[in-house]
């Protein structure tokens, strides 16, 4: 089973909507056209740029998939603040992040509520990358794989199998996030193997052979060549240097 690599730009509350159209633009450029047969690539900006990033895709015609952070499960109502995911898939978004470890850890985000948002995107013909990870105690206390597989088996609760097969799972130790500090490749595939296994357990092996699994924390260009190398990796979710168009169309080449 080959699966096709994918490289995600989580822009996290960077870049103004002109910021925004400025870095597609120059991503566009910099990435060769030939890149878009062998992975996928996605920009997750602020909600405020989703509309002008879609209109140059649009315009354009870009292969570069559009990506939210964020969204609630309701499609409508009594929600102040939020964004629905019906408005989102509206937008030609394809690609929807939940339970990164900055809306669990800062805004509260529950795998009860992960789980709901899954189903969500999912209802509106749009693909999850759910997020999971542990932070630097729980790593120190042994409890890494307790805590991923855990927030992995709670996040896919009900979820049908072929749904699985067809998302993305992004692993994310939270002491690497935005830190500089990457985990060593071995142990960003012990981890990606483990939640292999894991949709294995509570699935079956091709539904585990399909699911995309992605690393994330501190990716550079300088890193990604040995973490795509992994055989249980298959992309990466990557923050602070995909506001850089160079750097992140970098990452992308070593997919
Ligand atoms: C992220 O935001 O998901 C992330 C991995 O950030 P960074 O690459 O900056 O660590």
């Amino acid at each position: 089973m080959s699966r096709k690599p994918i490289i995600s730009g989580n822009w996290k509350m960077n870049l103004n909507h002109w910021e925004a159209i400025q870095t597609v633009q120059k991503l566009h450029y910099s990435l060769p056209k030939e890149v878009y047969r062998d992975v996928d690539v996605s920009v997750h900006p602020p909600f405020t740029d989703i509309r002008s990033v879609q209109t140059v895709i649009e315009s354009d015609e870009l292969e570069l998939q559009l990506g939210a952070q964020h969204c609630h499960w309701e499609e409508k109502g009594a929600f102040t603040g939020e964004i629905s995911p019906l408005f989102l898939a509206k937008l030609d978004v394809k690609l929807v992040v939940c339970g990164h470890s900055e809306r669990r850890d800062l805004f509260g985000e529950t795998d009860e509520m992960v789980n709901k948002k899954v189903k969500a995107i999912f209802k509106h013909g749009m693909t999850p990358i759910m997020c999971c990870g542990e932070s630097l105690e729980e790593r120190e206390a042994g409890e890494t794989e307790a805590k991923v597989l855990g927030q992995v088996v709670a996040g896919l609760d009900k979820v049908k199998a072929d749904q699985v097969a067809s998302m993305v799972i992004a692993y994310e130790p939270i002491w690497a996030i935005g830190t500089g500090k990457t985990a060593t490749s071995e142990d960003a595939q012990a981890v990606c193997k483990a939640i292999r296994g894991a949709v294995a357990a509570k699935y079956d092996a091709e539904t585990a052979a399909e699911v995309r699994i992605q690393y994330g924390g501190s990716v550079k260009a300088s890193t990604a060549e040995d973490l795509m190398a992994q055989p249980d990796i298959d992309g990466a979710l990557v923050g602070g240097a995909s506001l850089d168009p160079e750097e992140f169309s970098r990452i992308v080449q070593f997919a």
